[in-house]
């Protein structure tokens, strides 16, 4: 969607192949969404990057010299944390962030770090083959608490979004209560009084930086990896 006009209560959403009417428009654009998409959601999010790479089956003594006892997902302690598991097939997967900007996330830095944080861990695993790596976009609420609402009771403009990161398997039940917000069958929904007020702004200091420094903000996200970077490793 490249276009978004409401004219007498009716959405014009404008594409590439034409142009869509709509009475009800449902946003779940999660970290992709522009900041010019629609000012309900302007400065709403903070996209941050995420990797993940997983390896090649592991074999039974790498498992056991690994200490896995579990396919459940696990999670590290940090702040710039690491989230990983021993899938269903034996490979392990393991992600944390990753580049500051979309610019920089393509670089193989990034997926070397991610794969030298795994041998930290498991130093069984030093020179293992690394089968699929990917990384992109989350999206990170200012209060880190998702929403699924209607943030304007006037206006016909729905949203869920603010996973955090953790939206696999928490965005199908969201787009459940998303499409019977937008049917109107809301009031039979079981109340969730956090998830269903509006994404909040970045605190007052935020958000004059955001809207007037706003080039500035990934300057002081770089600060602050390297500030969690020394309280993990140093402090
Ligand atoms: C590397 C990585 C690892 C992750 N690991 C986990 C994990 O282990 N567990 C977990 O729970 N979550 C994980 N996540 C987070 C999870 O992927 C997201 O929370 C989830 O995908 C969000 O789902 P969504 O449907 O809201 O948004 P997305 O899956 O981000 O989809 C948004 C869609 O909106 C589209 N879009 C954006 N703008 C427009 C527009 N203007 N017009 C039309 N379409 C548009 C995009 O193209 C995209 O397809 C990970 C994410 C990354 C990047």
């Amino acid at each position: 969607m490249t276009g978004w006009e409401t004219r007498n209560g009716v959405h014009y959403l404008r594409t590439p192949g034409g142009i869509v009417r709509a009475r009800a428009v449902g946003v779940a654009t999660g970290g992709y969404t522009s900041q010019s998409l629609h000012p309900q959601l302007k400065n709403r999010l903070f996209p941050i990057l995420s990797n993940s790479i997983v390896t090649r089956v592991l074999t039974p003594a790498e498992i056991e010299a690994c200490n896995f006892r579990t396919h459940q997902v696990i999670t590290d302690t940090r702040i710039l944390r690491h989230y990983y598991r021993l899938m269903p097939d034996g490979r392990l997967q393991i992600g944390s962030r990753s580049a500051i900007t979309g610019n920089d996330a393509p670089q193989d830095q990034y997926r070397q770090k991610l794969v030298e944080d795994m041998y930290r861990k498991f130093p069984a695993l030093r020179g293992i083959q690394v089968d699929y790596s990917w990384w992109g976009w989350v999206d990170v609420s200012h209060d880190m608490m998702p929403r699924i609402t209607q943030p304007d009771p006037a206006q016909s403009i729905y949203y869920a979004m603010g996973y955090g990161g953790n939206g696999v398997m928490y965005s199908a039940q969201a787009g459940k209560r998303l499409a019977a917000l937008i049917a109107g069958k809301g009031a039979s929904l079981p109340p969730l009084p956090i998830f269903g007020s509006a994404l909040p702004f970045p605190n007052v200091r935020e958000m004059v930086e955001s809207q007037m420094f706003a080039p500035f903000r990934r300057f002081g996200q770089r600060f602050l990896y390297h500030w969690y970077h020394l309280k993990d490793e140093v402090i």
